[in-house]
């Protein structure tokens, strides 16, 4: 692509926060025909879950965090990203030229932090690691140690003190050990995506956002095999010098040349209604509450993850201590996960509102254990999904040509920490596109790969016979007697 004109036809199916970042990057560095493409049809839907949106983007919230470990790259990428974040609060805040359905009121963006803890009495080496690196890079205290009187006095003039203690653990006489990212907070996921789209749009990109007519049918391929466009469900042709595919968890359906390095799995969550009479209405907003993250690293019995509560009074609580897939024999022969959703029946006759009951078994066992006051208020489940990951076996995501398919491009491999990069993400991706010489390692490590086992830090396509396989579990949901047998 380095020499192609900025009048080149770019095709992009997917209007998830890599689809969507990519067009508004490309349409800022002045390439003039940009269409993306999705089934959905966004601008009804507005990205929300409850009108029938079932992508990993399209959802009440997301964390935002800097915290990565030694991982300099998604650190530094992620204070890039919360830059921009301001600036379209600032955006939106200033009021001019919001599409429908934003108003001057919204934000996209809350700095509430994001805590991470474990139930143990010390710091987890990640955390150990994520002060290091901060400190190295120049970030001294944005990491908050929540037993550190003098971290906690700081969290307290940047207005997080709350955050220090979400769930009252010192209150109660019980340890309370972690680290409050102050840098992070919580991003209003649908309302961002739909900001994105406004100003991808704004910019010059073209959308088709439609059940048939923007939905992904074949690729358009030259008798050498080149990929030269993609055919939609209507049966229309759109032809492209470039095809990049951003679908989240169909994008290893879509391309099989990911075998071994991308598969669907469905991460648990589970949403509660707090009503404006509880003692959690204001302790729970985000101007008292932080994302937070528990035990993330305790395999199956760990890895939950919540957020301060919605406008509406929605608390998400999220599990990945399990990861789970759904294999489903395609044409080829070949099983791949494919996304199971609530809405997901009118496509595939297969639908799911229901959780493992594994996930149901460690939420409930945290929130008895950390946020007693649900139970004691009665507040009990008002929902349940499986919201659908594109895991990598090693969680860099995939941006890259796709080897011997000239033409295909993918952007995709979230691997559940995407989201935050919605703003910027599409700008290195154009980088990328563009063959700019680089030595950033984030890109490096987004280079199409073979499978390497031994690194592996996801297991992919354990198939129909894995234990995580859906088919293989048993499954719960909101149905109270059901949930009571557990
Ligand atoms: C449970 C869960 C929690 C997460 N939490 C966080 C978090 O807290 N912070 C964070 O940063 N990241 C988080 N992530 C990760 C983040 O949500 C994802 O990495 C990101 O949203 C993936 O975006 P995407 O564009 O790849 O895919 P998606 O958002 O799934 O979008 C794919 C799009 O492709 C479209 N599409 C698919 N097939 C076709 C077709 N045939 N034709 C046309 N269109 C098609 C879909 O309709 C959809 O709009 C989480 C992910 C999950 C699943």
């Amino acid at each position: 692509m380095a020499s192609t004109s900025k009048d080149a036809r770019i095709n992009i199916v997917g209007a998830g926060i890599f689809g969507l970042s990519t067009a508004l990057h490309l349409a800022r560095r002045g390439y003039k025909n940009v269409t993306v493409f999705d089934k959905q049809p966004y601008d009804d839907t507005e990205y929300s879950y409850s009108k029938g949106c079932d992508a990993a983007s399209a959802d009440m919230n997301k964390i935002i965090r800097t915290a990565y470990g030694s991982q300099v790259e998604y650190q530094e990428m992620g204070f890039e990203a919360i830059e921009i974040w301001k600036e379209w609060n600032a955006e939106l805040a200033d009021g001019q030229d919001l599409p429908p359905g934003l108003t001057s009121s919204d934000r996209v963006f809350v700095n509430c932090g994001s805590l991470s803890f474990t139930d143990s009495e010390e710091l987890h080496p990640f955390e150990i690691a994520t002060i290091k690196t901060m400190e190295s890079q120049g970030h001294k205290d944005t990491q908050l140690v929540t037993n550190d009187p003098r971290h906690v006095a700081i969290a307290k003039s940047r207005g997080q003190e709350g955050a220090c203690d979400p769930f009252h653990r010192r209150k109660r006489g019980k340890s309370s050990l972690g680290v409050l990212d102050s840098s992070g907070g919580v991003t209003i996921a649908d309302k961002a995506c739909r900001f994105a789209l406004h100003k991808a749009r704004q910019l010059g990109a073209n959308f088709v956002l439609d059940p048939v007519a923007g939905a992904f049918d074949s690729f358009m391929l030259s008798s050498l095999g080149r990929v030269q466009g993609a055919k939609t469900k209507d049966g229309k042709s759109h032809k492209a010098e470039l095809t990049i595919m951003a679908c989240g968890g169909l994008t290893p359906s879509l391309v099989p040349e990911l075998d071994g390095l991308c598969e669907a799995t469905g991460g648990s969550v589970v949403i509660y209604k707090i009503p404006k009479s509880s003692s959690l209405w204001d302790r729970t907003s985000p101007e008292n509450f932080p994302t937070w993250l528990w035990n993330m690293r305790s395999g199956a019995e760990g890895g939950l993850y919540g957020f301060p509560r919605t406008d509406e009074g929605f608390i998400k609580v999220g599990y990945r201590g399990t990861k789970y897939t759904n294999p489903r024999t395609q044409d080829d022969g070949q099983q791949r996960s494919v996304p199971i959703t609530r809405w997901s029946g009118k496509e595939t006759g297969e639908e799911l509102q229901q959780i493992p009951v594994q996930a149901m078994r460690v939420i409930r066992g945290f929130l008895d254990e950390y946020l007693p006051e649900l139970g004691e208020e009665g507040i009990d489940v008002a929902l349940t999904r499986v919201c659908w990951y594109t895991d990598t076996f090693d969680n860099h995501f995939v941006v890259d040509h796709v080897p011997s398919k000239e033409g295909l491009f993918v952007v995709t491999g979230g691997s559940g920490h995407a989201f935050k990069y919605l703003p910027n993400i599409g700008n290195w991706i154009v980088d990328v596109i563009e063959g700019v010489q680089t030595d950033r390692p984030a890109i490096k490590a987004w280079k199409w790969r073979g499978s390497q086992a031994e690194t592996s830090v996801n297991v992919l396509m354990e198939g129909s016979q894995g234990s995580r396989a859906l088919d293989n579990v048993q499954l719960v949901g909101k149905n109270r007697e059901e949930r009571a047998k557990l």
